[in-house]
Protein backbone atom coordinates (compact mmCIF):
# COMPACT_ATOMS: atom_id res chain seq x y z
CA UNK A 1 0.00 0.00 0.00
CA UNK A 2 2.78 1.97 0.77
CA UNK A 3 4.02 1.88 -2.54
CA UNK A 4 0.90 2.62 -4.43
CA UNK A 5 0.90 5.47 -2.76
CA UNK A 6 4.29 6.18 -3.64
CA UNK A 7 3.35 5.60 -7.27
CA UNK A 8 0.45 8.20 -7.10
CA UNK A 9 3.14 10.55 -5.71
CA UNK A 10 6.24 10.59 -8.03
CA UNK A 11 5.23 8.02 -10.80
CA UNK A 12 5.16 4.28 -11.49
CA UNK A 13 8.61 4.34 -12.98
CA UNK A 14 10.55 6.51 -10.19
CA UNK A 15 9.05 4.37 -7.62
CA UNK A 16 10.22 1.47 -9.18
CA UNK A 17 13.75 2.69 -9.05
CA UNK A 18 13.74 3.29 -5.62
CA UNK A 19 12.45 -0.35 -4.72
CA UNK A 20 14.85 -2.31 -7.08
CA UNK A 21 16.74 -3.61 -4.62
CA UNK A 22 13.62 -5.26 -2.70
CA UNK A 23 12.29 -6.95 -6.05
CA UNK A 24 15.62 -8.68 -6.53
CA UNK A 25 15.07 -9.18 -2.78
CA UNK A 26 11.52 -11.11 -3.94
CA UNK A 27 13.75 -13.31 -5.87
CA UNK A 28 16.20 -14.35 -3.80
CA UNK A 29 13.61 -15.26 -0.75
CA UNK A 30 11.79 -16.95 -2.77
CA UNK A 31 14.91 -19.04 -4.03
CA UNK A 32 15.76 -19.48 -0.58
CA UNK A 33 12.23 -21.16 0.72
CA UNK A 34 12.21 -23.44 -2.72
CA UNK A 35 16.25 -24.00 -1.84
CA UNK A 36 17.39 -22.98 -5.50
CA UNK A 37 18.96 -20.27 -7.27
CA UNK A 38 17.44 -16.67 -8.25
CA UNK A 39 17.70 -17.19 -11.46
CA UNK A 40 15.55 -20.20 -11.63
CA UNK A 41 12.44 -18.16 -10.38
CA UNK A 42 10.41 -16.44 -12.39
CA UNK A 43 7.25 -13.88 -10.75
CA UNK A 44 3.77 -13.74 -12.53
CA UNK A 45 0.57 -12.65 -11.95
CA UNK A 46 -0.82 -16.14 -10.49
CA UNK A 47 0.04 -20.00 -9.88
CA UNK A 48 -2.14 -21.09 -12.78
CA UNK A 49 -0.33 -18.14 -15.31
CA UNK A 50 3.40 -19.68 -13.54
CA UNK A 51 1.92 -22.88 -14.05
CA UNK A 52 0.77 -22.47 -17.68
CA UNK A 53 4.00 -20.60 -19.21
CA UNK A 54 6.14 -23.84 -18.35
CA UNK A 55 3.43 -26.14 -19.33
CA UNK A 56 3.00 -24.90 -22.67
CA UNK A 57 6.42 -24.53 -22.92
CA UNK A 58 6.76 -28.35 -23.73
CA UNK A 59 6.03 -29.25 -27.36
CA UNK A 60 3.44 -32.31 -27.35
CA UNK A 61 3.66 -34.10 -30.64
CA UNK A 62 1.00 -36.86 -31.37
CA UNK A 63 0.97 -40.05 -29.47
CA UNK A 64 2.98 -38.47 -26.44
CA UNK A 65 2.08 -38.94 -22.98
CA UNK A 66 1.10 -36.68 -19.83
CA UNK A 67 1.13 -38.55 -17.12
CA UNK A 68 -1.30 -36.72 -14.09
CA UNK A 69 -3.18 -37.90 -10.93
CA UNK A 70 -6.53 -38.07 -9.83
CA UNK A 71 -6.32 -34.70 -7.61
CA UNK A 72 -5.44 -32.79 -10.76
CA UNK A 73 -6.59 -29.27 -10.35
CA UNK A 74 -8.99 -28.44 -13.01
CA UNK A 75 -7.34 -25.81 -14.49
CA UNK A 76 -4.28 -28.02 -15.09
CA UNK A 77 -6.52 -30.80 -16.83
CA UNK A 78 -8.30 -28.18 -18.67
CA UNK A 79 -5.13 -27.11 -19.81
CA UNK A 80 -3.95 -31.26 -21.10
CA UNK A 81 -6.98 -31.51 -22.82
CA UNK A 82 -6.40 -28.09 -24.45
CA UNK A 83 -2.85 -29.50 -25.62
CA UNK A 84 -4.52 -32.53 -25.94
CA UNK A 85 -6.81 -31.75 -28.22
CA UNK A 86 -4.35 -29.32 -30.30
CA UNK A 87 -0.94 -32.02 -30.55
CA UNK A 88 -2.53 -35.29 -30.26
CA UNK A 89 -0.93 -35.50 -27.49
CA UNK A 90 -2.29 -38.45 -25.01
CA UNK A 91 -4.07 -37.85 -21.10
CA UNK A 92 -3.09 -40.77 -18.53
CA UNK A 93 -4.37 -40.69 -15.37
CA UNK A 94 -2.26 -42.70 -13.11
CA UNK A 95 -4.19 -44.69 -10.53
CA UNK A 96 -4.50 -43.53 -6.16
CA UNK A 97 -2.81 -46.13 -3.75
CA UNK A 98 -5.06 -47.92 -1.46
CA UNK A 99 -4.65 -44.75 0.69
CA UNK A 100 -5.97 -42.31 -1.76
CA UNK A 101 -2.67 -41.03 -2.74
CA UNK A 102 -0.87 -41.27 -6.17
CA UNK A 103 0.42 -45.20 -6.10
CA UNK A 104 4.33 -44.37 -7.10
CA UNK A 105 4.26 -48.12 -8.39
CA UNK A 106 2.12 -47.52 -10.78
CA UNK A 107 3.63 -44.49 -11.79
CA UNK A 108 6.66 -46.72 -12.49
CA UNK A 109 4.93 -49.48 -14.50
CA UNK A 110 3.25 -46.12 -17.09
CA UNK A 111 6.61 -44.93 -18.08
CA UNK A 112 7.71 -45.78 -21.48
CA UNK A 113 9.39 -43.37 -24.14
CA UNK A 114 6.20 -42.17 -24.98
CA UNK A 115 6.00 -40.09 -21.90
CA UNK A 116 6.74 -36.44 -22.29
CA UNK A 117 5.91 -35.25 -18.78
CA UNK A 118 4.72 -36.45 -15.39
CA UNK A 119 2.53 -33.27 -14.05
CA UNK A 120 1.36 -33.36 -10.34
CA UNK A 121 -0.76 -31.29 -8.24
CA UNK A 122 1.42 -31.42 -4.41
CA UNK A 123 -1.23 -30.32 -2.73
CA UNK A 124 -5.07 -30.94 -4.12
CA UNK A 125 -7.61 -27.75 -3.30
CA UNK A 126 -10.48 -30.54 -2.13
CA UNK A 127 -8.45 -32.18 0.70
CA UNK A 128 -5.60 -32.64 3.05
CA UNK A 129 -4.01 -35.28 0.76
CA UNK A 130 -0.01 -34.69 0.26
CA UNK A 131 0.74 -37.08 -2.96
CA UNK A 132 3.91 -38.48 -2.71
CA UNK A 133 6.23 -35.77 -4.42
CA UNK A 134 9.44 -36.82 -3.71
CA UNK A 135 8.78 -40.71 -4.46
CA UNK A 136 7.59 -39.11 -7.94
CA UNK A 137 10.44 -36.89 -8.70
CA UNK A 138 12.83 -40.52 -7.69
CA UNK A 139 10.88 -42.14 -10.83
CA UNK A 140 11.02 -39.11 -13.13
CA UNK A 141 14.70 -38.67 -12.82
CA UNK A 142 15.74 -42.25 -12.92
CA UNK A 143 13.46 -42.01 -16.51
CA UNK A 144 15.32 -38.72 -17.17
CA UNK A 145 11.69 -36.90 -17.83
CA UNK A 146 10.61 -33.15 -16.72
CA UNK A 147 8.51 -33.70 -13.35
CA UNK A 148 6.01 -30.50 -12.80
CA UNK A 149 4.74 -30.16 -10.14
CA UNK A 150 2.04 -27.53 -8.94
CA UNK A 151 2.50 -26.46 -5.74
CA UNK A 152 0.12 -23.79 -5.08
CA UNK A 153 -1.54 -25.88 -1.70
CA UNK A 154 1.82 -26.26 -0.77
CA UNK A 155 4.13 -23.49 -0.59
CA UNK A 156 3.90 -21.44 2.40
CA UNK A 157 2.58 -24.45 4.64
CA UNK A 158 5.36 -26.51 4.35
CA UNK A 159 8.96 -27.34 3.92
CA UNK A 160 9.49 -26.92 0.15
CA UNK A 161 13.10 -28.20 -1.43
CA UNK A 162 12.71 -28.70 -4.73
CA UNK A 163 15.75 -30.94 -5.09
CA UNK A 164 14.64 -33.10 -2.61
CA UNK A 165 11.13 -33.18 -4.24
CA UNK A 166 13.09 -34.11 -7.55
CA UNK A 167 11.27 -31.17 -9.00
CA UNK A 168 12.15 -29.76 -12.91
CA UNK A 169 8.87 -26.84 -12.22
CA UNK A 170 7.39 -25.80 -9.55
CA UNK A 171 4.31 -23.51 -9.27
CA UNK A 172 2.73 -21.34 -6.15
CA UNK A 173 1.00 -18.45 -5.52
CA UNK A 174 1.65 -16.00 -2.76
CA UNK A 175 -2.30 -15.46 -1.75
CA UNK A 176 -2.96 -18.52 -0.04
CA UNK A 177 -0.75 -20.32 3.19
CA UNK A 178 1.90 -17.70 2.06
CA UNK A 179 -0.76 -15.11 3.30
CA UNK A 180 0.44 -12.34 0.59
CA UNK A 181 -1.09 -10.29 -1.79
CA UNK A 182 -3.60 -11.34 -4.67
CA UNK A 183 -2.45 -11.34 -8.20
CA UNK A 184 0.97 -12.69 -7.48
CA UNK A 185 2.67 -16.13 -8.73
CA UNK A 186 5.98 -17.37 -8.98
CA UNK A 187 7.22 -20.15 -10.56
CA UNK A 188 10.97 -22.50 -10.56
CA UNK A 189 12.17 -23.50 -13.66
CA UNK A 190 15.37 -25.94 -13.21
CA UNK A 191 18.69 -24.48 -14.80
CA UNK A 192 19.29 -27.54 -16.84
CA UNK A 193 15.85 -27.69 -18.25
CA UNK A 194 15.53 -23.96 -18.23
CA UNK A 195 17.40 -23.11 -21.32
CA UNK A 196 16.13 -25.82 -23.49
CA UNK A 197 12.59 -24.08 -23.23
CA UNK A 198 10.88 -21.54 -25.18
CA UNK A 199 8.32 -19.31 -23.51
CA UNK A 200 4.93 -19.80 -25.35
CA UNK A 201 4.46 -16.09 -25.79
CA UNK A 202 7.27 -13.66 -25.23
CA UNK A 203 7.65 -9.63 -25.05
CA UNK A 204 10.74 -7.30 -24.82
CA UNK A 205 11.42 -8.32 -21.10
CA UNK A 206 11.78 -12.06 -22.13
CA UNK A 207 13.66 -11.90 -24.75
CA UNK A 208 15.59 -8.96 -27.20
CA UNK A 209 15.52 -7.45 -30.64
CA UNK A 210 19.03 -8.03 -31.29
CA UNK A 211 18.78 -7.61 -34.98
CA UNK A 212 15.81 -7.24 -37.01
CA UNK A 213 15.13 -10.52 -38.06
CA UNK A 214 16.56 -12.68 -34.71
CA UNK A 215 16.05 -11.96 -30.87
CA UNK A 216 17.42 -13.33 -28.19
CA UNK A 217 15.65 -15.15 -25.32
CA UNK A 218 16.77 -13.63 -22.03
CA UNK A 219 18.94 -16.19 -19.66
CA UNK A 220 16.97 -18.15 -16.72
CA UNK A 221 13.56 -18.56 -15.66
CA UNK A 222 13.24 -14.52 -16.05
CA UNK A 223 12.23 -15.51 -19.92
CA UNK A 224 8.81 -17.24 -18.66
CA UNK A 225 8.10 -13.14 -17.53
CA UNK A 226 6.41 -10.13 -19.62
CA UNK A 227 7.52 -6.80 -18.29
CA UNK A 228 4.43 -5.45 -16.91
CA UNK A 229 3.78 -6.39 -13.37
CA UNK A 230 2.22 -4.69 -10.22
CA UNK A 231 5.39 -3.71 -8.43
CA UNK A 232 3.15 -3.44 -4.96
CA UNK A 233 2.04 -7.12 -5.18
CA UNK A 234 5.62 -8.39 -5.86
CA UNK A 235 7.08 -6.46 -2.62
CA UNK A 236 4.25 -7.85 -0.95
CA UNK A 237 5.05 -11.22 -2.00
CA UNK A 238 8.83 -10.46 -1.25
CA UNK A 239 7.33 -9.48 2.39
CA UNK A 240 4.78 -12.19 2.77
CA UNK A 241 7.85 -14.82 1.94
CA UNK A 242 10.24 -13.08 4.29
CA UNK A 243 7.82 -13.11 6.85
CA UNK A 244 7.25 -17.05 6.44
CA UNK A 245 11.21 -17.22 6.41
CA UNK A 246 11.66 -15.70 10.07
CA UNK A 247 8.94 -17.86 11.21
CA UNK A 248 10.50 -21.04 9.73
CA UNK A 249 9.12 -22.96 7.09
CA UNK A 250 9.59 -26.35 9.58
CA UNK A 251 8.15 -24.58 12.43
CA UNK A 252 4.98 -23.21 10.28
CA UNK A 253 4.61 -26.83 9.16
CA UNK A 254 4.38 -28.34 12.40
CA UNK A 255 1.96 -25.63 13.14
CA UNK A 256 -0.48 -26.06 10.63
CA UNK A 257 -0.62 -29.93 10.58
CA UNK A 258 -1.36 -29.92 14.29
CA UNK A 259 -4.07 -27.84 14.07
CA UNK A 260 -5.60 -30.10 11.05
CA UNK A 261 -4.75 -33.29 13.12
CA UNK A 262 -6.78 -31.27 16.26
CA UNK A 263 -9.49 -30.48 13.78
CA UNK A 264 -9.71 -33.99 12.49
CA UNK A 265 -9.68 -35.32 15.70
CA UNK A 266 -13.10 -33.03 16.99
CA UNK A 267 -14.94 -33.32 13.82
CA UNK A 268 -14.51 -37.61 13.69
CA UNK A 269 -16.72 -37.43 17.02
CA UNK A 270 -19.26 -35.52 15.60
CA UNK A 271 -22.61 -37.17 14.12
CA UNK A 272 -23.12 -36.94 10.80
CA UNK A 273 -19.90 -35.38 9.65
CA UNK A 274 -17.21 -37.30 7.76
CA UNK A 275 -13.77 -36.25 7.38
CA UNK A 276 -12.91 -36.93 3.62
CA UNK A 277 -8.90 -36.48 3.86
CA UNK A 278 -6.97 -38.83 1.41
CA UNK A 279 -3.68 -39.97 1.44
CA UNK A 280 -0.67 -41.40 3.64
CA UNK A 281 0.58 -37.79 4.82
CA UNK A 282 -2.01 -34.91 5.45
CA UNK A 283 -1.34 -31.48 5.95
CA UNK A 284 -2.97 -28.45 6.79
CA UNK A 285 -6.43 -28.76 4.40
CA UNK A 286 -9.44 -30.59 6.68
CA UNK A 287 -12.46 -31.27 4.29
CA UNK A 288 -15.46 -32.83 5.46
CA UNK A 289 -19.07 -33.56 5.20
CA UNK A 290 -22.35 -32.92 7.01
CA UNK A 291 -25.47 -35.13 6.10
CA UNK A 292 -27.91 -33.49 4.74
CA UNK A 293 -26.05 -29.83 3.56
CA UNK A 294 -24.38 -29.37 0.68
CA UNK A 295 -20.58 -27.64 1.23
CA UNK A 296 -22.22 -24.40 0.20
CA UNK A 297 -24.75 -24.44 2.88
CA UNK A 298 -22.45 -25.34 5.52
CA UNK A 299 -20.20 -22.38 4.37
CA UNK A 300 -22.78 -19.93 4.67
CA UNK A 301 -24.19 -21.15 8.59
CA UNK A 302 -20.92 -21.50 10.29
CA UNK A 303 -20.52 -17.92 8.48
CA UNK A 304 -22.84 -16.63 11.01
CA UNK A 305 -21.04 -18.06 13.99
CA UNK A 306 -17.87 -16.45 12.79
CA UNK A 307 -16.26 -19.26 11.59
CA UNK A 308 -14.39 -18.88 7.80
CA UNK A 309 -14.44 -21.99 5.85
CA UNK A 310 -14.51 -22.65 1.94
CA UNK A 311 -16.51 -25.08 -0.23
CA UNK A 312 -14.80 -27.48 -2.76
CA UNK A 313 -16.64 -28.00 -5.82
CA UNK A 314 -17.00 -31.17 -7.80
CA UNK A 315 -15.51 -29.26 -11.06
CA UNK A 316 -12.59 -27.97 -9.38
CA UNK A 317 -10.97 -31.49 -9.00
CA UNK A 318 -13.48 -33.43 -11.34
CA UNK A 319 -12.12 -36.82 -11.69
CA UNK A 320 -11.49 -37.80 -8.00
CA UNK A 321 -14.45 -36.15 -6.93
CA UNK A 322 -16.60 -37.61 -9.41
CA UNK A 323 -14.97 -40.90 -8.33
CA UNK A 324 -15.69 -40.39 -4.75
CA UNK A 325 -19.39 -39.17 -5.62
CA UNK A 326 -19.16 -35.89 -3.63
CA UNK A 327 -20.89 -33.04 -5.27
CA UNK A 328 -18.63 -30.78 -2.63
CA UNK A 329 -17.05 -30.75 0.65
CA UNK A 330 -16.42 -28.21 3.25
CA UNK A 331 -12.68 -26.91 3.52
CA UNK A 332 -11.40 -25.44 6.58
CA UNK A 333 -7.01 -24.11 6.48
CA UNK A 334 -6.20 -23.48 10.14
CA UNK A 335 -2.77 -21.80 10.19
CA UNK A 336 -0.26 -20.82 12.84
CA UNK A 337 -2.70 -17.84 14.02
CA UNK A 338 -5.76 -20.27 14.70
CA UNK A 339 -5.77 -20.58 18.58
CA UNK A 340 -7.69 -23.29 20.40
CA UNK A 341 -10.48 -21.10 21.00
CA UNK A 342 -10.68 -20.62 17.04
CA UNK A 343 -10.59 -24.56 16.46
CA UNK A 344 -13.33 -25.29 19.61
CA UNK A 345 -15.98 -22.62 17.53
CA UNK A 346 -15.26 -24.72 14.54
CA UNK A 347 -15.73 -27.63 15.52
CA UNK A 348 -18.91 -26.44 17.92
CA UNK A 349 -20.05 -24.89 14.82
CA UNK A 350 -20.09 -27.98 12.82
CA UNK A 351 -21.82 -29.97 16.23
CA UNK A 352 -24.50 -27.28 15.46
CA UNK A 353 -24.91 -26.97 12.11
CA UNK A 354 -25.17 -31.07 12.05
CA UNK A 355 -27.34 -31.08 15.24
CA UNK A 356 -29.98 -28.21 13.19
CA UNK A 357 -28.92 -25.61 15.52
CA UNK A 358 -27.16 -23.52 13.29
C1 LIG B 1 -5.72 -22.14 -6.10
C2 LIG B 1 -5.05 -23.18 -6.88
C3 LIG B 1 -4.45 -22.87 -8.11
C4 LIG B 1 -4.61 -21.53 -8.77
O1 LIG B 1 -3.90 -20.49 -8.15
P1 LIG B 1 -4.03 -19.01 -8.75
O2 LIG B 1 -2.91 -18.26 -8.14
O3 LIG B 1 -5.37 -18.51 -8.36
O4 LIG B 1 -3.89 -19.13 -10.24
C5 LIG B 1 -3.73 -23.85 -8.74
N1 LIG B 1 -3.62 -25.09 -8.23
C6 LIG B 1 -4.19 -25.43 -7.05
C7 LIG B 1 -4.03 -26.82 -6.53
C8 LIG B 1 -4.93 -24.49 -6.34
O5 LIG B 1 -5.52 -24.84 -5.20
Amino acid sequence: MDHLRLEAEIGGYRAADQKLEALEATYEDLATMLVCAADEVALLDSSTRAWAQAFYALAFQPGDRILTARAEYASNYLAYLHVAERTGAVIDVVPDDETGQLSVAALESMIDERVRLVSVTHVPSNGGLVNPAEEIGQVTAAAGIPFLLDACQSAGQMVLDVDRLGVDMLAGNGRKWLRGPRGTGFLYVRRSLCERLHPPMIDLHSAEWVEPERYELCAGARRFEMWESSVACRLGLGRAVRYALELGMDTIETAVTTRAEAVREGLAGVEGVTVRDLGRRRCGIVSFTIDGHSGADVQERLARAGVTVTTGRASSTLLDMSRRQLPSVVRASPHYFNDDGDLDRLVTGVEDVSGGRL
